[in-house]
């Protein structure tokens, strides 16, 4: 006899990179989905504020894209190949570390913008999503699924109810925020002494890439670094990462290009002086946080996936590729359960945080490795990981 499956009423908050993509997840299984995000709807906005504008893409997050049918474009069309780690030394010579050598897999640039508007797009083909944007999570009554958003344009107030509340509403989630009244759920926030601040590499004077553009470009010096991933418009998105007190201290124009001669003078001219002067003065670095929790779910009622779950320092380039692998276990435990929510819901929570937790510490010490011991000899890479 052929069951007729309950289509689920599914709310997902925060239409980020993992909230679209598991709207996308869920639409295919055939379930009402109503995404609602605070900002407003990035395909219609030139450059909406968000954390970093390109990522690393890798198979974690591919093997999810492909689920969902968008990888081969991501990959094919705008995903730009980054096959090695290109070191720049301090007197501007370079020498590449392969990333695999020997399979030639590699990692892939994107577009943080494009690629969350590429999942959103993607939803529109499916008559069972429905997405509302300027809508942030004001309250939320996780065991009754219950929710109240404001919108933002009007003011008002909606109260919606859902079979299922799915939290993908990034490091500062308000669905985690109402889960910490839950009793045993464990949490955890750490701030690094570091933050970061974005530069851009543009283009040449024919429109091509200034640096050779199929690597991840890294200046290690030891207590801080920069990299450069590249862009589909032959530009480079340049990431300073420093203590805050370093920052602090290169506070006039001049301290600044000193700085820049000391330790990366390859990057002045491909950066420019004025432009190099005028965008780090023009904004503060952002600080970088790294959450665990545990468990992730409510009964069977509110999942949290992400960075609701695990943000982490981007050391690594996995925070959304893990958050994309959510997506894909999660599907996975909708089919393994028949979509019974509280199983899916425990084995998710009980299956994922070890795994997690085990990024988040990597990523933490990735940033040792790509600021200092990718130049260091094997021997004097033993004694740092000992010391630290
Ligand atoms: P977010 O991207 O934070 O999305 C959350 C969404 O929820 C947002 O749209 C927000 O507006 C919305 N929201 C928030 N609160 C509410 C509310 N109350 N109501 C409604 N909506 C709400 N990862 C990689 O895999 N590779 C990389 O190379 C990489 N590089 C990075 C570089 C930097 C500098 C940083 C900071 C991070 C990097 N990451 C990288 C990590 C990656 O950015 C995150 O892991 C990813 O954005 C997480 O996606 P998310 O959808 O869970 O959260």
């Amino acid at each position: 006899m052929d069951i007729q499956k309950k289509q689920l009423d599914v709310v997902v908050v925060g239409g980020g990179l993992v909230g679209s993509l598991e709207a996308l997840y869920l639409a295919k299984r055939g379930h009402r989905i109503r995404l609602y995000e605070f900002r407003e709807d990035i395909r219609y906005t030139p450059q909406a504020r968000g954390r970093s504008i390109n990522l690393a893409l890798s198979v974690r997050g591919r093997r999810a894209l492909k689920d969902v049918g968008v990888e081969t474009h991501m990959i094919e069309e705008h995903g730009i190949p980054m096959k090695a780690r290109r070191i720049h030394r301090m007197d501007g010579s370079t020498y590449a570390i392969p990333y695999d050598a020997r399979t030639k897999q590699c990692i892939y640039s994107v577009g943080r913008n494009y690629l969350n508007a590429r999942l959103l797009q993607e939803s529109e083909n499916y008559s069972n999503v429905e997405r509302y944007f300027k809508h942030k999570l004001v309250e939320a009554n996780l065991r009754k699924g219950a929710l109240t958003f404001l919108n933002t344009d009007t003011n008002e107030t909606v109260h919606v109810t859902a079979d299922l509340v799915i939290g993908a509403d990034g490091a500062f989630s308000a669905v985690r925020k109402a889960m910490m009244k839950q009793p045993l759920f464990d949490y955890s926030q750490k701030y690094i002494e570091h933050g970061y601040l974005e530069l851009c590499i543009p283009p040449d004077e024919n429109g091509g890439f200034q640096m050779p553009a199929n690597y991840l470009h890294i200046w290690p010096r030891g207590e801080f670094m920069m990299i450069a991933l590249p862009n589909q418009d032959c530009s480079w998105t340049v990431t300073l990462f420093m203590p805050f007190i370093k920052f602090k201290n290169l506070d006039t124009k001049e301290k600044l290009l000193a700085f820049f001669e000391k330790y990366f003078p390859d990057s002045i001219d491909l950066i420019g002086k004025d432009k190099l002067i005028e965008d780090f003065f023009a904004g503060s670095p952002s600080p970088l946080v790294a959450i665990k929790c545990r468990p992730y779910h409510v009964e069977d009622k509110a999942l949290l996936i992400g960075d609701a779950a695990h943000a982490v320092v981007p050391f690594y380039g996995q925070g959304m590729n893990a958050g994309f692998e959510d997506c894909t276990l999660l599907d996975q435990l909708f089919q393994k359960h028949n979509d019974n929510l509280a199983e899916i819901l425990e084995e998710f929570s009980n299956s994922r945080w070890e795994d997690t937790f085990a990024i988040s510490d990597l990523a933490m010490y990735n940033y040792i490795e790509m600021r200092d011991l990718v130049t260091r000899p094997s021997y004097l890479i033993r004694k740092a990981v000992d010391d630290f």
